[in-house]
């Protein structure tokens, strides 16, 4: 859960932003950012729970020269070393991370990056090692509701999952559901419900063709294929595996789960003719990661593993409790003021989240 009320938003983060408190009061690093991809020039914000992970170039800009001022960018595998402990890294030291390999993230975020002469470690899936892009399931899941006529009804007999009348207050709640419980199933019998949920909803077998055609749309909801993976990483990105098909690991059985990560390493891993040694959890939340999935990541021989959640500097100093396959990231939102993220970066975001609410959402994983 995040909370960010207006006088957080709007007075007390600018104000120990603008006077270098947030910098100075910074805990022992690293901080790992996560971003989700950058929009494309021209593209309409549709809704808040489908756009609000990718942010604009505009803030993406602000935002690295924020870093690059006050902070360090370090290169993903100075941390890979640090992460091994065999090197250490200066104080304030800040990886960049991005999460999905969309298209947009050659096309919008690399150039960003290359101007800065920055580097970013990008979590694939195992669709961007294909010949052709796809979407990611349950943004397609996601569209395919928006597009439905309502209240609709569903029911996929062979999943056991029946749903509705669904209006349009209940979509959104509507939409996790059938993520949840889709994510137990492997990716062709997915495919399978997922095409029958087209079908009920009266939705034309070809509608994908409208994302695939549209440049804007192309760049903002299809995955980049091995071709252009192969491109981030000559642009000097590093890659990183983000499971095979993106389903929440928590909710997959064991040998679903297992399959998911180790494999997602193997088949980046033979496009790119390169090692991939990080895995980022798909959601990356602690409701969609438990402790058996840290346990998978590192039995598939990841050197390390990025949760979603807890982020910014002090999350990764604790000493014997670091735990490197449940890193922890800032989560980076469409809606984040500049002050917002240097509060989120520094770690004075999480301190005080841990104050008002109690607890910390990471170690309820770490200790599952
Ligand atoms: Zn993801």
């Amino acid at each position: 859960m995040r909370f960010v009320s207006p006088a957080l938003k709007h007075i007390v983060f600018p104000a120990l932003s603008r006077s270098g408190y947030l910098r100075y009061s910074a805990g022992a690093g690293p901080a790992i950012v996560t971003y989700h991809g950058v929009f494309p020039a021209g593209y309409e914000v549709r809704n808040p729970a489908l756009d609000g992970n990718l942010v604009y170039a505009d803030s993406l800009r602000r935002q690295l020269e924020l870093l690059k001022k006050r902070y360090r960018v370090v290169a993903p595998e100075e941390f890979l070393r640090w992460s091994d402990e065999k090197q250490s890294l200066p104080p304030r030291s800040v990886l960049l991370t991005c999460d999905d390999a969309l298209r947009n993230a050659l096309t919008e975020m690399v150039p960003i990056l290359q101007e800065r002469g920055l580097s970013c470690l990008f979590f694939a899936t195992g669709a961007s090692a294909d010949e052709t892009p796809s979407m990611l399931w349950y943004e397609e899941l996601y569209l395919m509701l928006l597009d439905a006529s309502e209240p609709f009804t569903l029911s996929l007999l062979e999943a056991g999952i029946s749903v509705g009348p669904i209006t349009a207050s209940e979509r959104h709640a509507c939409w996790w559901n059938l993520v949840e419980r889709l994510s137990q199933f492997d990716k062709e019998l997915r495919r399978g419900f997922l095409n029958q949920i087209r079908s009920q909803l009266r939705i034309a077998e070809n509608w994908r063709e409208r994302f695939v055609q549209n440049p804007i749309l192309a760049s903002r909801f299809l995955t980049l294929d091995v071709a252009g993976l192969r491109r981030l990483a000559a642009g000097g990105m590093s890659v990183g595996a983000h499971s095979l098909s993106h389903p929440i690991l928590a909710r997959a059985p064991e040998d679903l789960a297992w399959r998911e990560i180790s494999e997602s390493r193997r088949v980046l891993e033979k496009a790119l003719g390169r090692t991939v040694w990080g895995f980022g959890y798909p959601f990356g939340n602690a409701a969609t990661v438990t402790g058996r999935d840290l346990r998978l990541a590192e039995q598939a021989g990841f050197r390390c593993a990025f949760m979603n959640t807890g982020g910014g500097f002090g999350a990764n100093s604790l000493g014997a409790k670091i735990n490197r396959f449940a890193l922890p990231r800032v989560h980076v939102t469409a809606d984040m003021s500049l002050a917002e993220f240097e509060a989120h970066i520094s770690g004075f975001y999480r301190s005080l989240r841990k104050r008002l609410l109690g607890g910390d959402e990471l170690e309820a994983v770490v200790e599952a």
